[in-house]
């Protein structure tokens, strides 16, 4: 196993890096040195938090967060421009959703320019885990969780926000694999599927786990009320493309409300395609030109293929696609190659 160390390596030039190889970038965790913590007890707000080196944490056993689940997770990605800039995309749209998910949990929340300010600033102390442009990002993992010691089922008397961050490379290289299955969902009406509680992804590791071992990327899930829609997979939001129509399902408890799948329909807006957001069904997936996913960690990628019971369907990807065109160019804002004029990015250095 390689070990990582915050070591700086190359001086003199105009960047200082970690040393990591970057061309060797998978989605494990290489943590960054420093972390931000700030703690509130219940019907307090949240002050003034601090930078700490990443370590572990020390948590009474009785935690909110270990007993109950009560937690929230986000993600969202720094990328570094060609000329050295250092950029986020949309932060406060994941400090809003963080605030709409604490609500739901019944927990405090930090203020949106709490939550901003605390990713800058773990950004910035780890500005050189940071990739080189065109090697990945620094993926970032905001947490809100009740850390205080509850024993009767409720919420926790104090809570604990922390970010922390790793460099991480693309998700899926290639195109996706799904399948759609009737047996498990990943949400229900009423439910916590629209907002990042922890307590959405272990109970589908069991499928998914299945699903990989029978070759696939991920599951497509349909709705558990009906079982004849589509919703999203375990960690994005799905879209079909069909001549000029791009189409997903529209926003509901029961579907997480993906930051990339919003801009990805004000890009396609912006490229005068029609876009949809509707109820899917299984058969206007099997019917589309091309499928995509979205979200922070796969950005936009392209499905190779929906297998839903037993008949597998394929579609275009790569050069000349819907797909690709909308990758391209959310990528490029990302990244700061193309000029910004929906002030989406945050940029955190001069160059
Ligand atoms: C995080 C997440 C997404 C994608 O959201 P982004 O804001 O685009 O990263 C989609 N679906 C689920 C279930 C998620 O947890």
């Amino acid at each position: 196993m390689q070990s990582y160390t915050g070591a700086i390596v190359g001086s003199g030039c105009e960047h200082t890096y970690a040393n990591v190889d970057w061309d060797k970038l998978g989605f494990n965790l290489i943590p960054a040195d420093y972390m931000y913590i700030i703690k509130c007890n219940d019907g307090e707000n949240f002050s003034q938090g601090a930078l700490t080196r990443y370590s572990k944490l020390e948590i009474d056993p009785s935690a909110g967060i270990l007993n109950y689940g009560q937690g929230l997770l986000e993600s969202l990605k720094a990328q570094r421009t060609k000329d050295g800039r250092i950029l986020l995309f949309r932060p406060e749209e994941n400090a809003l959703r963080m605030k709409m998910g604490a609500d739901r949990l019944c927990m405090p929340s930090p203020s949106l320019e709490q939550f901003v300010d605390a990713v800058k600033q773990t950004v910035l102390a780890n500005q050189h885990w940071v990739p080189p442009p065109g090697k990945g990002s620094l993926y970032i993992r905001p947490l809100l969780i009740g850390s205080g010691p509850v024993l009767l089922m409720g919420p926790a008397p104090e809570y604990t926000f922390l970010v922390y961050a790793s460099p991480v490379g693309n998700l899926h290289k290639m195109s996706m694999k799904l399948v759609i299955q009737d047996k498990s969902h990943r949400a229900t009406p009423g439910g916590t599927g629209g907002i990042k509680s922890i307590t959405n992804y272990s109970p589908i590791f069991k499928p998914i786990k299945e699903a990989k071992s029978t070759g696939f990327s991920d599951i497509l899930f349909l709705d558990a009320a009906t079982g004849k829609f589509i919703e999203e997979a375990s960690s994005c939001n799905v879209f079909t493309v069909k001549g000029n129509v791009i189409s997903t399902p529209a926003l509901q408890d029961t579907i997480l409300p993906g930051i990339t799948r919003k801009s990805i329909i004000d890009i396609a807006l912006s490229f005068k395609y029609q876009v949809e957001e509707c109820q899917l069904m299984v058969e206007d997936v099997m019917d589309a030109d091309e499928v995509f996913c979205t979200g922070t960690a796969v950005g936009v990628t392209p499905v190779g293929s929906v297998t839903y019971q037993g008949k597998r369907c394929e579609y275009k990807t790569g050069a000349g696609t819907v797909t690709e065109r909308l990758r391209a160019k959310l990528a490029a804002i990302q990244t700061g190659t193309v000029e910004d004029n929906l002030g989406w990015t945050l940029t955190l250095n001069q160059a």
